[in-house]
């Protein structure tokens, strides 16, 4: 039964409203997440409390349980000349870079002269998530990966 500090194994396929595909653990291998501990999006996780293997879900997560809403205040101006590769910074690329809470991801919105709009939106902001879970296998998490904050082995960090 899933709960909090299992390793949960699973394979999914995450699509839009359109029901076009924006990702999915097929030819890559399923996921595996430590369940509680703010690894996994919390609508999702809410739906997979008290499953166990085998169980097959197709749940809809609004975005207040996925990525949240836009926030326009997160849509910035910054010069060029801060881009190691300015040829690469052409709208819809985008690039990782280091928020105050980590890594976030940017996307060039439009170039203009040497002024650059980057959206540090999440892109799946704002978008209800529909999931298709499979659940492959659950265990007790270790010490270990309970202390590193990620799963070892299958499915997670090697190392
Ligand atoms: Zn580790």
């Amino acid at each position: 039964i899933i709960e909090s500090k299992k390793v949960v194994t699973l394979n999914y396929t995450l699509k839009n409203d359109a029901g076009d595909v924006l990702d999915t653990s097929d030819g890559q291998g399923p996921l595996a997440y430590i369940h509680g501990v703010g690894m996994m999006i919390p609508g999702l996780e809410t739906e997979l409390s008290g499953k166990t293997v085998g169980d097959k879900l197709n749940v809809a997560v609004p975005s207040e349980g996925a990525y949240g809403s836009r926030d326009e205040g997160l849509v910035q101006k910054v010069p060029l000349t801060q881009f190691d590769q300015p040829e690469q910074v052409i709208p819809g690329n985008q690039f990782e870079i280091n928020g105050p809470q980590g890594p976030m991801l940017a996307t060039i919105q439009s170039v203009e002269d040497d002024n650059v709009t980057v959206d540090l939106n999440h892109p799946l902001a704002d978008m209800t998530l529909h999931f298709d879970v499979e659940i492959v296998e659950i265990r007790d998490a270790t010490e270990e990966e309970l202390s590193h904050g990620h799963v070892h082995g299958k499915g997670g960090v090697e190392h």
